[in-house]
């Protein structure tokens, strides 16, 4: 090639591929495939991945190395048939949710919801002629009261947010089911801890944001369950074009890795900051499944894995000037005031001001959420060290 434009343009290119197939050796992980789209030699190759003769990708809007690897190693963790993985959490819920419902359907969800999916459900469907029931699922008998013919669809949170409640996911999707509807679990909260696929849900959504990442470097969602739905959700993310590119899936696939690792620490320092919590003398409440004074406790010992419980956690202190004293005291240590969570970093959050901000005084009293109420992520630092850190925070306000 004469042209230097010509050769930068084709030296070294696509090659990769061949010359891992020629080499005694190939890399011990995936790389990044930085590539919009794959190369053909010729038309016949091209049929053969079209009618599913030969694997092989073609656009990486539709499929890709690394976005399948993500989904691979996430079915494989709930013990899903297949997954899809996606832009968000938000995405990944949405695509979801409209694969399998369409005008005049019906959707019976438990009110306590992501901010983000309970304005979907409550707005954004009616435009599309799909109308939505929330009703208290901590009572599972309202599930079926609610369920009319035209209900397609039972959806909840495995934990709620910001009470760390566990609804009796067995019992919903039975109901679910007896009425031929289908059973819809965000886990964001609980991943390793519990497992929707196997107490029957049909497809179980992630923020991956959260724990899937686990490390705030990261904004991704993810769909994993039955072969047939996350086929027909997958046919939808490609319409609505919300799969998530090379780079952020390779990292998902990484954090991956180590998630049962991560998980298993992050709840052992959330049970111990929730038995601290409870006895100090500045705590009026403390939510997490893990404490025997919890209304979920016996749930989470029937539903989630033996001994863990989630490193998600709530306290309410005395309200108001003293709840945002303890986060500027922590915020003077390793605990910062961090609107997410599930990072490897404790952090705290408050709820009316950040989650619930839109909630009026009257909602905010019937959900039980005050304005002492602090949110915890445990990290996966020494448990001791947290402690401490609490315990000088709390000092300043009892
Ligand atoms: C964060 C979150 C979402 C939304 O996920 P994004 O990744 O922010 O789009 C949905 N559900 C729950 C429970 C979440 O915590």
């Amino acid at each position: 090639m004469s042209d230097l434009t010509t050769l930068l343009a084709h030296s070294g290119d696509g090659q990769a591929e061949k010359i891992n197939r020629t080499y005694a050796s190939v890399p011990e992980v995936l790389p990044v495939y930085m590539s919009s789209v794959f190369a053909f030699d010729d038309a016949q190759s091209v049929e053969d991945i079209y009618t599913g003769a030969e694997e092989g990708y073609v656009y990486s809007r539709i499929r890709h190395p690394n976005n399948d690897a993500a989904a691979r190693v996430l079915a494989d963790i709930d013990g899903a048939e297949a997954g899809a993985v996606f832009s968000s959490g938000m995405a990944a819920i949405v695509t979801s949710i409209i694969s399998v419902v369409g005008a005049g359907d019906h959707i019976v969800s438990s009110p306590v919801l992501y901010g983000g999916v309970r304005t979907y459900l409550e707005k954004e469907l009616k435009r599309f002629g799909v109308d939505v029931t929330f009703t208290d699922f901590s009572d599972v008998s309202n599930i079926e009261k609610a369920i009319t013919p035209r209900t397609k669809l039972v959806y909840t949170e495995s934990v709620s947010n910001p009470l760390i409640a566990v609804p009796d996911l067995a019992a919903a999707a039975d109901i679910a089911h007896r009425h031929n509807a289908l059973f819809f679990v965000d886990n964001t909260f609980a991943p390793v801890v519990a497992k929707p696929i196997s107490y029957g849900a049909d497809v179980v959504l992630y923020s991956a944001t959260k724990y899937l990442g686990g490390h705030s470097d990261l904004v991704a969602g993810a769909a994993v369950g039955r072969a047939d739905l996350i086929n027909e959700i997958s046919h939808q993310l490609i319409i609505y074009g919300s799969l998530l590119g090379a780079a952020e899936s390779w990292l998902l696939a990484r954090s991956l890795r180590t998630l049962e690792l991560r998980v298993v620490k992050q709840s052992q320092n959330a049970l111990r900051m929730a038995e601290f919590l409870e006895k100090h003398p500045a705590v009026k409440k403390v939510y997490y499944p893990g404490l025997e004074s919890s209304s979920s406790h016996s749930t989470a010992e029937r539903l989630f894995r033996k001994g863990i419980y989630g490193g998600m956690l709530s306290a309410e202190v005395k309200g108001g000037k003293e709840a945002t004293a303890v986060i500027d005291s922590l915020g003077k240590g390793f605990i910062k005031y961090v609107p997410s969570l599930a990072g490897t970093s404790t952090s705290v959050s408050y709820p009316v001001q950040t989650s619930h901000r839109s909630y009026s005084r009257e909602e905010l009293d019937k959900e039980g959420i005050s304005d002492g109420l602090l949110r915890f992520s445990a990290g996966i630092e020494d448990a001791d060290d947290i402690i401490a850190q609490l315990d000088a925070a709390l000092r300043n306000i009892s």
